[in-house]
């Protein structure tokens, strides 16, 4: 298969986003071509036999893998410093492709209660069902996950920082504990990004990525991926992806591919950006609290800044005061409700600022306990901050803070 071997060693990441991906097809185009292709015509039924057996020899279908694809996961490899990655149909389906490669009946996770809600629902419900066991432990203690990791562990999965409260773990902490346990470390990497944190560098097995969030980051196309080293992907979940189907699409890889071309740039502005709105609102009468990693008054302000490069990511999440849960709900909905600029909207690292409610949102389908155990309380509003001018995002949001107090 082509591959991008004519790059010098040594190049920064800036450079990486926007020149790894395979070879130009023989027209020399410049920007990525788009193999919009499910099956390649083979040279000859001997090619084809030998490509079947072994699928790095030559395209064959594209469940199996497909050049756009390939192009995605060796930027997003690059990215995330691993040897190797894998596209997903999306970033459960990553999650998913995760679970199924490392764990067998009898197995035991542990794993933050502050994660992802579908990811809390995979792991403790799903999952339960074929025998494997998840314990949901403080996102931010060390010594609980300690207390929770059993003989029968495989695996540690972290997400940092956290949806939607921005909680901060310690990779290399854990990473440790993983790997003394005899078990492997995950993170899900969708807030930070790359741009921000390599788990890999800090000790992580694996990445998690949601292709739908920044890498994309115009909010257009579904995608997810593993990222780890080659033995992993190519032995485990290569073999089981091509089985079980739930692919990248060739599209979306590309679009996705695109994306990372400005990804350091867009992480950095809309960065930018959330921490001079997360100081306004920490300084706003109507707001309770503000959750955002690069305010010193995050309770893991320092690890998150060490961590994170010294950036707080482009995501904030913030509680209004009320008097009682019916009320903080009626105030959040009064403040998303009064923006103009702002999308209403359940997703993140798009160009455009979405505004939403979690509770009701990407939290809605957990139990009231499970929520209360995540702190997604009824008067929280996650801002997932986007390229507008910071002064207009701002504006947006005094529009229902300052008569909040009428609700
Ligand atoms: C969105 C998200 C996922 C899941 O990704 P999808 O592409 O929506 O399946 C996983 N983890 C985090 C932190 C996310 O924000």
């Amino acid at each position: 298969m082509s591959s991008d071997q004519s790059l010098p060693p040594g190049l920064h990441p800036d450079t990486l986003a926007v020149r790894v991906g395979i070879d130009p097809s023989q027209y020399g185009e410049n920007s990525e071509a788009l193999y919009l292709t499910s099956c390649f015509v083979q040279p000859d039924a001997e090619t084809s036999a030998q490509r079947f057996a072994q699928p790095d020899l030559g395209y064959t279908y594209s469940r199996t893998a497909n050049p756009s694809v390939t192009a995605f996961e060796r930027r997003l490899a690059a990215l995330e410093g691993a040897e190797a990655a894998i596209g997903t149909a999306t970033g459960m389906s990553a999650i998913l492709l995760m679970g199924l490669g490392l764990l067998k009946s009898g197995d035991h996770v542990v794993c933050s209660r502050s994660m992802f809600g579908s990811t809390i629902r995979l792991l403790g419900g799903e999952f339960g069902k074929f025998g494997v066991e998840t314990t949901f432990v403080s996102q931010t203690d060390v010594a609980e996950w300690q207390a929770a990791v059993r003989p029968n562990t495989r695996l540690l999965f972290a997400e940092t920082p956290t949806n939607p409260l921005t909680e901060v773990c310690d990779i290399a902490a854990l990473s440790k504990m993983a790997h003394a346990a005899g078990a492997l470390l995950a993170v899900d990497n969708v807030f930070a990004t790359p741009v921000l944190q390599k788990p890999l560098a800090l000790g992580a097995d694996l990445v998690v990525h949601s292709g739908t969030k920044f890498l994309d980051g115009q909010g257009r196309v579904m995608a997810g991926a593993l990222c780890g080293s080659k033995k992993l992907i190519d032995e485990v979940f290569a073999p089981l992806i091509r089985t079980a189907g739930m692919v990248l699409a060739p599209f979306n890889a590309w679009v996705v591919h695109k994306g990372m071309e400005t990804l350091a740039v867009r992480v950095r502005s809309q960065s930018d950006n959330a921490l001079h709105i997360a100081r306004w609102l920490e300084a706003h009468a109507a707001v309770d609290r503000v959750f955002y990693p690069g305010l010193p008054s995050h309770p893991q302000h320092a690890l998150a800044m060490a961590q994170q490069g010294g950036v707080g990511g482009a995501v904030i999440a913030f509680s209004v005061k009320a008097g009682s849960p019916s009320q903080a709900r009626a105030r959040a909905f009064h403040v998303i409700d009064s923006t103009r600029v702002c999308s209403i909207a359940t997703n993140l690292g798009d160009v455009k600022t979405l505004i939403c409610h979690p509770a009701s949102t990407s939290h809605g389908r957990l139990s009231e306990d499970q929520r209360q155990a995540a702190g997604v309380v009824q008067g929280l509003i996650r801002l997932a901050v986007g390229l507008e001018h910071a002064d207009d995002i701002r504006d947006d949001l005094a529009r229902g803070l300052d008569d909040c107090h009428n609700y």
